[in-house]
């Protein structure tokens, strides 16, 4: 394992951190054997840095963590959790937040306490709420360690966010198709200017920079000349950004640990060569040409009062502009139409344009107007033409009610 110093506490830290917001499941819950094992597996291998929050799994993610890092994990790890702006109605909120997270994760102290998915609104509920005394009191109580922010919002806002506080890290979003969205390159380079350690969220978009690919993007691969995965390709591309400290990946195969963990040894700050910069430069474009909607799936903007499904509208839109399998994607989509496996639809047609979802989606997506162009391009009479021979194909759902 390669090992980066975040600047202001010398801290050694794993370059692969171990996301907790998409850990294995079985039907709807936590798969939690197999969840700790994988987050066990990972620290045996040189992880030392596992990150959570509390919206994550419904709740549960923290709760998971705290009994994976029972037995002798807990003094192997640095421990990220998150307060999240969102979930508090007055600042007397905080206190009680952090108590339970603390009780949740089994552990007196999380090393790392981040303000969570923060951008130029939440910063100023986050000021008004007097959070910086917040976090400077629970320093001093040894309840947190270090503070910090992970930032979704736009460069001007996280800059002063950044000039804000005597921060010790940030959490951004970056991967190669996101260079200049949110934070940035520009962001990245501004905060470990400032001697921030950069953790990085969403290294493969939510997982559509590895696994299948579009045609295009496989071709230039195939053509490189480098035996990769796609997910190595974008991991590398990460890591080659010296100012760059952990990457978080949210993993949930024991396959995909070990190939991270193989990556992470050799992935060195500029060690990618200007020809392998190329060849992701030119996937890239590849991506962004095809690619309707940048949901990274991180479902902040659910539940939806009329039962829509965002992200999965969003991701059926995008494979089917994306991959060359036109049928088989309107049949996955028929499938959320009828309600065939949530046992209610889930489509765009059902979005009443409230708005209620547009606040929290931190890509800043115009999600009801987008929900229409998926409504336009696949809850027409082609999809519509398939439901009965689909509905004969499927077996009942459990969950569907007579
Ligand atoms: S705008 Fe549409 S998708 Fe968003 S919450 Fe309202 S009904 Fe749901
Ligand atoms: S629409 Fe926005 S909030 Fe919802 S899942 Fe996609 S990226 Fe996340």
């Amino acid at each position: 394992m390669q090992y980066r110093t975040v600047p202001k506490n010398g801290d050694k830290l794993s370059v692969l951190g171990f996301g907790c917001m998409r850990l294995p499941q079985k039907g709807r819950k936590i798969d939690q054997e197999r969840a700790i094992k994988q987050i066990r597996l990972a620290i045996d291998h040189g992880v030392n840095y596992v990150d959570t929050a509390v919206p994550y799994h419904g709740g549960e993610s923290e709760t998971l963590l705290g009994k994976a890092l029972q037995d002798g994990y807990r003094d192997k790890v640095k421990i990220a959790t998150k307060l999240s702006p969102f979930l508090l109605n007055n600042p007397e909120d905080m206190p009680k937040i952090l108590e339970s997270q603390l009780e949740k994760l089994q552990t007196d102290h999380s090393d790392y306490y981040l303000l969570h998915a923060l951008d130029g609104e939440s910063w100023k509920k986050m000021q008004g709420f007097e959070v910086l005394k917040f976090l400077d009191k629970a320093k001093a109580d040894g309840k947190i360690v270090n503070a910090g922010f992970s930032f979704h919002g736009g460069l001007r806002d996280f800059k002063e966010i950044v000039d804000a506080n005597d921060w010790v890290m940030c959490q951004i979003q970056y991967n190669f198709l996101d260079e200049n969205l949110q934070a940035g390159t520009a962001g990245l380079k501004y905060a470990a200017s400032k001697r921030l350690a950069v953790m990085i969220m969403e290294p493969l978009r939510g997982g559509v920079l590895a696994g299948k690919l579009p045609r295009e993007a496989k071709k230039i691969y195939g053509a490189s000349g480098y035996q990769r995965s796609p997910a190595e390709w974008a991991l590398r591309w990460v890591w080659n950004h010296p100012e760059v400290t952990v990457v978080l990946s949210g993993m949930n195969a024991e396959s995909q640990i070990m190939e991270n963990l193989k990556t992470a040894e050799t992935a060195l700050p500029n060690s990618m060569s200007p020809n392998e910069l190329a060849v992701v430069h030119k996937v890239a474009a590849a991506y962004k040409r095809l690619m309707k909607v940048p949901c990274t799936g991180c479902g902040y903007c659910m539940p939806c009062p009329q039962g829509v499904n965002i992200p999965n509208n969003f991701n059926i839109y995008n494979q089917y502009n994306m991959f060359d399998e036109k049928i088989k994607t309107r049949g996955i989509y028929a499938v959320m139409l009828m309600g065939l496996m949530s046992g209610e639809p889930a489509d765009a047609s059902l979005c009443m344009n409230c708005g209620k979802c547009v606040t929290h989606c931190p890509q800043h997506i115009d999600i009801p107007e987008e929900l229409k162009a998926v409504k336009g391009t696949l809850c027409n009479w082609q999809t519509k033409a398939m439901m009965p021979i689909i509905k004969r194909m499927m077996p009942k759902s459990p969950a569907k009610k007579d």
